[in-house]
C-alpha cells in the first residue's frame, strides 16, 4: 500500500449545513432540547403505544434471561450475594488480561491464597475500578465499593475465602471470567467469532465485528491494526458470500487505529497518510460487497472524521459500493446536523449511507475533558433523557430520509427500541 496517494478535491459541501454543526458544538442544552421536542411532536396515542410495547419486550427480556446462562445463572449456582459476585467478576476481569494460563494460575492463587491475601489485595484496589459497572449490571444500582456493608471490597473478599473455601472462589472466578469473555467478546480471533455467529445468522441476526484494540500509538501500531482490519475484512467478505451490505456481515473500523495522529492539529498528514489507508479497506470491503461503517469517537475528532468520511464518500472507484456506513452519536449535540450534512453529502455523491445511530459511548471522557478545559459548555447532553430525546428525533429523521439514509439503530434499551417501531411503522428497510 502506498503511504502517500493525491485526491481529487471532492465536490464541496453546503457552507450552512457545516456551518449549523459548528454553531451547535456547545450549544445551550435547553434550547436543543426545546428545538428537538418540538420537532419530534409524539401525540399522545404514540406515547402510550411506546411505552405499552416498551413494558412488553422488558417483561419478555425477563422471562427469557430466568432461563437463561449469564450473570444471573452465575450468582444463582453460586449462591453468592450480588455484592460479592460483583467482587468476583472485578477480580476475574483483571485475571482476563492475563494473557498466558500459567501467569493467570499464579495470579489466581496469589489473589486467593487466604495468607497472603490481605498482603496483596491491600495494594491493588485498582481491581475494584470497575466494581460500578459491575453492579449496575447486576443489581441495576450503583454501590460505592469502598464500603459496602461498613467493609473494604479486600475484606469482603477475604471474608468471602474464609466462608466458601479456596476452591469454590476460584472455581467462581474461573466461571465469571468465561461469562465476561463469552458476553462480552465474540472471539478471540474473527474465524472465531464468524463461526460462532454461524447459527444465529440462521436465526435473522447479522454482525458487524469491532475489532478490540486501542487506539495507535506508534505508526507501528497502526501498521498492525491496518492489518488485521485487511484481514478481518478477508474473512468476513469470504463469509459474506455476496449477501451483500444489508443482509451480510460488515465491519466497523476505529480511524484512531489507522494513525497515531489522527486529529484535528494534523489535517493534513492525517489525509495524506490516513485516508489512503481507509480507502484500500474499502476498497477490499467494496470488493467483497460488505459494509464498512467509521466508528464515531471523542467529539472534538467529528470534525476531522467528516473531512475522511467525505473524500471517501466522493472517490470515484468507491461510487458503486453501498456498503459505506458512518455511526452518529445522539448524545452530542450536533447529530441532528450532522444528520443534514450526511444528507446532503449522499446526495452530493450518489450515495446512501448506512448510518448506525447511537447514544454514545464516551459520555464521562466527554464531561471531564470540558470541564478540564474549563470551557463553558459541553459537546454532550447532561442529561440522560435528553439524550434519548436527541436519539429519538435523529432516529425519526434518519425514517423521514430513507432514500439517503438505511437507518441502524444500535441501542439495548426497551423504550428506544418501541419508539423506533413506531416511527417506523410498515417499513422493514431498516436494522436493529
Ligand atoms: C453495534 C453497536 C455499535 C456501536 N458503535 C459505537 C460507536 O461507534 N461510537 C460510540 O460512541 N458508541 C458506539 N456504540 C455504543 C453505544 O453508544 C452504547 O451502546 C449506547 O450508548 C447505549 O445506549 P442504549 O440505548 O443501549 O442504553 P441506554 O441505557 O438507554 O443509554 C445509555 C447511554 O445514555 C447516555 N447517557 C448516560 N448518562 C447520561 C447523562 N447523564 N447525560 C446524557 N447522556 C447520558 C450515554 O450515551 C450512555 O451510553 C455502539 C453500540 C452498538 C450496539
Amino acid at each position: 500500500m502506498p503511504d502517500t496517494m493525491v485526491f481529487k478535491k471532492p465536490p464541496a459541501a453546503r457552507d450552512d449545513l457545516k456551518s449549523a454543526i459548528d454553531a451547535h458544538y456547545r450549544a445551550d442544552e435547553s434550547d436543543c432540547i426545546k428545538r428537538l421536542l418540538s420537532e419530534l411532536d409524539l401525540g399522545d396515542q404514540m406515547k402510550a403505544n411506546i411505552h405499552d410495547y416498551a413494558a412488553k419486550l422488558v417483561e419478555a427480556a425477563r422471562a427469557k434471561t430466568m432461563n437463561q446462562g449469564g450473570i444471573d445463572a452465575f450468582l444463582h449456582e453460586y449462591g453468592l450475594s450480588s455484592q460479592e459476585g460483583v467482587l468476583l467478576m472485578c477480580v476475574a476481569e483483571a485475571l482476563l488480561r492475563v494473557p498466558d494460563d500459567d501467569t493467570r494460575e499464579r495470579l489466581i492463587r496469589d489473589k486467593l491464597g487466604t495468607a497472603d491475601w490481605e498482603k496483596h489485595l491491600g495494594r491493588s484496589s485498582s481491581l475494584f475500578v470497575n466494581a460500578s459497572t459491575w453492579a449496575l449490571m447486576m443489581t441495576g444500582k450503583v454501590v460505592n465499593m469502598h464500603n459496602i456493608r461498613g467493609r473494604s471490597p479486600e475484606a469482603q473478599v477475604r471474608r468471602l475465602v474464609a466462608r466458601l473455601g479456596e476452591p469454590v472462589v476460584r472455581e467462581s472466578v474461573n466461571q465469571a471470567m468465561k461469562i465476561m469473555g463469552k458476553q462480552f467478546v465474540m472471539g478471540r480471533t474473527i474465524e472465531d467469532a464468524l463461526e460462532r455467529a454461524r447459527d444465529w445468522e440462521a436465526r435473522g441476526y447479522s454482525y458487524s465485528y469491532d475489532m478490540l484494540g486501542e487506539a495507535a500509538r506508534t505508526m507501528e501500531d497502526a501498521k498492525r491494526y491496518f492489518k488485521s482490519y485487511k484481514d478481518a475484512i478477508a474473512a468476513i467478505g469470504k463469509t459474506a458470500d455476496g449477501r451483500g451490505p444489508y443482509n451480510g456481515p460488515g465491519i466497523s473500523v476505529k480511524l484512531s487505529a489507522l494513525h497515531p495522529r489522527y486529529e484535528l492539529g494534523q489535517v493534513g498528514r492525517v489525509m495524506d497518510e490516513l485516508v489512503p489507508r481507509l480507502r484500500a479497506l474499502c476498497m477490499d470491503a467494496a470488493k467483497y460487497d460488505i459494509g464498512l461503517s467509521i466508528d464515531a469517537e471523542e467529539a472534538d475528532r467529528l470534525d476531522i472524521s467528516l473531512d475522511c468520511i467525505e473524500a471517501i464518500s466522493g472517490d470515484p472507484d468507491l461510487k458503486d459500493w453501498q456498503g459505506f456506513g458512518v455511526v452518529v452519536q445522539a448524545y452530542q449535540k450536533r447529530a441532528p446536523f450532522v444528520l443534514d450534512y450526511l444528507a446532503d453529502m449522499g446526495k452530493r455523491h450518489g450515495r446512501r449511507f448506512m448510518v448506525r445511530l447511537v447514544k454514545g459511548a464516551y459520555w464521562d471522557m466527554e464531561v471531564k475533558r470540558a470541564q478540564e478545559l474549563g470551557l463553558k459548555g459541553y459537546p454532550v447532553f447532561t442529561r440522560k433523557a435528553n439524550t434519548d430525546v436527541s436519539y429519538l428525533a435523529c432516529a425519526r429523521k434518519l425514517f423521514a430520509n430513507t432514500d439517503a439514509f438505511y437507518p441502524q439503530l444500535a441501542t439495548h434499551n426497551a423504550h428506544t427500541i418501541s419508539a423506533v417501531l413506531e416511527f417506523a411503522g410498515n417499513k422493514r428497510d431498516f436494522e436493529f
